[in-house]
C-alpha cells in the first residue's frame, strides 16, 4: 500500500516507524490476528481477556507479544474500556495490573498517557479507532480508544487538552490514526449521525465525513472524524498521519466485530518509550 504508515514487521504485529527519527526508544504498533495460540473463533492471536476466550491462551499470546517487543508485561498498562472519554495519566503504580487478570485492569478508562519511560500503554480493538499521541520534546506518549461513542465524546480532543494543561503546545504533539473499520464497511443510522452532526465539523470539508446512502443509513468515516477532531483541538494537519487499513476488509489480518458478528478476538494497540539501560 502506497504511503501506508504501518508496516507488517512479522506475523503478529504492524509497526509505525515514523517517529523513530525523534526517538530510537519509541515502540508504536498494532497487532494482527495471526501467529498466536487461540482457537474457536479467536484464531489465533487474540489479546482480549474479556471476550470469553481461554484466559491461558490469551496470556500466552500476551507473553508472545511481550517477548517480540522486549517489553515485559510487568510494565504494561491495561484498562477496562467502556466507550467513555475518561483519560488517566499512568505511572509505575499502574503497571502490570490487568496484564493477565482482567478484573485487575484499570477501571473505566479509554485513554491513557505517560511521560515515564518503560511503560507500555495498551488498549484492545476490533473495529474502533486507535489514536496514538507523541510529544518528542516533552517525552510524552498516549493512546486512546475511539469507537463512534468515544469519537463523538471527543476523546481525541480530550487527550490534547490534557496535554495542553501540562504545558504542551498542540503544535508539539504528533498523532497517528490506526487500523479500524473504514467508511467502506461502516454503515450507521440516524441515532449515531445525530451525535456526529452535533460536533459541527462536516461543513466546508472537500469530502464529507459521512454520506447518506439510503433513508436513515449513512457511511461514516471514523478515522476522518477523529482527524478533524484532532485538528479542531489544534493539531496541525502535518502532525496527523492515518492508516488506510480497514479491519473489516482485511479479513486475513484483523478481527472485526462487525464482520464477525460480535464473536471475535481483539487486536492490541501499544505505545511506549523504552529506556534500554534498565533491561541490562
Ligand atoms: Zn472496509
Amino acid at each position: 500500500m502506497h504511503n501506508e504508515p504501518f508496516i507488517l514487521l512479522n506475523k503478529q504485529f504492524l509497526s509505525y516507524n515514523g517517529w523513530n527519527d525523534f526517538s530510537t526508544k519509541i515502540v508504536t504498533g498494532f497487532t494482527t490476528k495471526n501467529g498466536g495460540n487461540s482457537i474457536d473463533g479467536y484464531e489465533t492471536f487474540n489479546l482480549g481477556l474479556h471476550v470469553n476466550d481461554d484466559p491461558n491462551k490469551v496470556s500466552s499470546n500476551r507473553l508472545k507479544l511481550s517477548s517480540l517487543l522486549e517489553f515485559p508485561t510487568s510494565r504494561w498498562a491495561c484498562t477496562e474500556q467502556t466507550h467513555e472519554n475518561n483519560i488517566i495519566k499512568i505511572s509505575s503504580e499502574h503497571c502490570g495490573l490487568g496484564a493477565f487478570n482482567y478484573n485487575e485492569s484499570i477501571k473505566g478508562t479509554d485513554g491513557l498517557y505517560t511521560n515515564d519511560s518503560n511503560v507500555l500503554l495498551t488498549l484492545c480493538f476490533a473495529d474502533c479507532v486507535p489514536l496514538y499521541f507523541f510529544s518528542p520534546s516533552h517525552h510524552y506518549v498516549g493512546i486512546a480508544h475511539a469507537g463512534w461513542k468515544g469519537s463523538v465524546k471527543d476523546i481525541a480532543g480530550e487527550m490534547v487538552r490534557k496535554w495542553n494543561d501540562e504545558g504542551i503546545d498542540s503544535k508539539d504533539i504528533y498523532t497517528l490514526i490506526g487500523p479500524s473499520i473504514g467508511s467502506c464497511c461502516y454503515v450507521v443510522d440516524d441515532f449515531v449521525i445525530d451525535y456526529v452532526k452535533g460536533l459541527d465539523i462536516n461543513e466546508g470539508l472537500e469530502s464529507p465525513i459521512y454520506k447518506a446512502i439510503n433513508h436513515g443509513e449513512y457511511r461514516l468515516d471514523l478515522k476522518r472524524l477523529n482527524e478533524q477532531l484532532l485538528h479542531k483541538a489544534g493539531i496541525p494537519y502535518k502532525n496527523i498521519r492515518s492508516t488506510s487499513y480497514c479491519t473489516s476488509c482485511e479479513e486475513g489480518l484483523f478481527f472485526s466485530h462487525r464482520r464477525d458478528k460480535g464473536n471475535t478476538g481483539r487486536m492490541m494497540s501499544f505505545i511506549g518509550l523504552k529506556e534500554e539501560d534498565s533491561y541490562i
